[in-house]
């Protein structure tokens, strides 16, 4: 084993590092770094790229992955139905707080300028068409991240022509920049044709997770779920919280989903972003009702896009994360465009091994489930960590070829580290997203439970992790009816 992978199958952090790939990131070599430095899932924003260019990623990956003997995830993000400005004049626009602002559709563009109830107001286009149809006296809109504010002033009569905005906090805004409707219902779907083909394409191509932007219900989970389906894939879906409605839905979305993000970007502009630490803290409690692993995003050390140092705020923000439940923290524009990735998951990897020994199980152990995932198991783990405290046993091991097990282990936040040994190449992948999980990999040709749990012992004594007086809990799932659930106690 190279000193850095030993490294950090010694002391891996237990939270799991989702990194976003971008210019800076996506090269071979780079690749290779992050997975040293700590990373444990790529995430591929496929609102940029096109699916040649996404080939070329997951291959680098893959590549990445195999060079290291370091098992990685990918998580593909779906763009979903996000509104954009359209192209503005020099790219570039000031609203002037208190002025008027007009959307107008595409096919009206031509008239506004002759339009008599246009004149003297600026005019702007946005990705969805029919929102002049849609927007009624009273909407709010917010655009350039939040910082401008509208609110619908006047519709037009007529169909596909403009709505009239009262500008109530001025800035400047630039083409391609989002456009927010906080509240508004539209009929726009949760996934875009776009979104369709590159859900498909995922599915074809064994991306582990899809990421769903905007979700408003279950349905539009299924209805991806659906599409993984129809594709031949596996891929777990993720539900980005990041609207009013879901959170109104969160329980409901949350059951149908397989893990979660907290999506702070868009959940700080379609919600008072005042209210954002406390909205990250119950969606991270229902996921743990739930037993669905959550992912806390975006702006965790933005300072390091330009800086080698986080703020002291960025710090806690990552560290409070963890404590809240976190299982997973994400890396957005700091690792795609930033200039220090490297350092950047670095950074992150130790704010991650400072706060967990701080991370008290008794938090979640206890934490009354709402809809059992697994009871049989859920009992086990509960068991196996309680045996693990009470021998000060240095590793759980666990034999699993769906991951439920590596599921219900870490959901106990045990101080112990669970390593957990499959035969499927996908099990494996799916556990990166595990909180305290090591992945590792068993031939298939090894059958029995017993021969695992040897060829587990055998690699922990080569890879040199433990060591005489060692305690180790062995912990087998039943993969069939011919084998049964195993928990054997091992001293080294
Ligand atoms: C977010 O809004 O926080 C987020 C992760 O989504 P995206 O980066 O796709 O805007």
């Amino acid at each position: 084993m190279t000193s850095a992978r030993k490294n950090l199958f010694e002391r891996p952090s237990r939270t799991k590092i989702v990194a976003t790939l971008g210019p800076a990131s996506n090269s071979n070599e780079m690749l290779q770094k992050l997975l040293f430095a700590g990373v444990d899932v790529f995430r591929i924003n496929a609102a940029h790229g096109t699916q040649k260019d996404f080939e070329l990623t997951v291959r680098n990956i893959r590549n990445a992955s195999q060079k290291t003997g370091m098992p990685v995830a990918i998580l593909m993000d779906l763009g979903g139905p996000k509104i954009r400005l359209g192209k503005l004049p020099n790219d570039e626009l000031k609203l002037e707080t208190d002025g008027t602002v007009a959307f107008i559709s595409s096919k009206f563009q031509a008239k506004a300028e002759t339009c008599p109830e246009l004149a003297g107001i600026p005019c702007v286009t946005c990705s969805y068409e029919p929102l002049v149809n849609e927007l009624r006296s009273g909407d709010r809109i917010v655009l350039a991240d939040g910082s401008v504010e509208l609110r619908v002033s006047e519709v037009a009569g007529k169909k596909d022509q403009w709505a009239k905005c009262a500008i109530l906090c001025g800035g400047k805004v630039r083409s391609r920049q989002g456009v927010n409707l906080p509240g508004v219902k539209l009929t726009i779907p949760a996934m875009l044709d776009a979104d369709r083909s590159n859900a498909a394409w995922a599915a074809q191509n064994g991306i582990d997770f899809l990421g769903l932007s905007f979700v408003r219900n279950a349905m539009e989970i299924n209805d991806l779920k659906n599409l993984i389906a129809e594709n031949g894939g596996t891929s777990k879906v993720i539900a980005k919280i990041e609207k009013p409605e879901a959170l109104d839905a969160l329980d409901e979305i949350i059951l149908a989903a397989d893990a979660v993000m907290v999506a702070r970007g868009d959940l700080g502009v379609e919600t008072d972003i005042a209210r954002m630490t406390i909205l990250q803290k119950e969606i991270i409690q229902i996921c743990g009702q739930y037993r669905r692993p959550v992912i806390v995003a975006t702006q965790m050390l933005e300072s390091m896009t330009h800086h080698n140092l986080p703020t002291r705020a960025e710090v806690s923000d990552v560290a409070n994360a963890i404590l809240d439940g976190a299982d997973a923290v994400m890396l957005s524009g700091e690792s795609a465009v930033g200039e220090f990735p490297e350092e950047t998951v670095r950074m992150m990897h130790r704010i991650a091994l400072n706060t967990e020994d701080a991370v008290n199980p008794d938090d979640f152990r206890f934490i009354p489930l709402l809809t059992p995932f697994n009871q049989v198991l859920e009992a086990l783990a509960q068991n196996v960590c309680d045996l693990a405290e009470q021998l000060d046993a240095k590793f759980i091991v666990t034999v699993t070829e769906t991951g439920d097990s590596a599921m219900c282990l870490s959901a106990n936040r045990c101080p112990a580290r669970i390593l957990a040994f499959t035969s499927s190449d996908e099990t494996l992948r799916k556990m990166c997203l595990d909180w305290g999980v090591v992945p590792f990999k068993f031939p298939k040709s090894i059958k029995s439970n017993q021969s695992v749990m040897k060829f587990a012992l055998d690699t922990l004594r080569s890879e040199e992790l433990i060591s005489s007086g060692d305690r180790i809990i062995l912990f087998a799932e039943a993969s069939d009816n011919s084998s049964q659930n195993a928990i054997v106690v091992y001293e080294c």
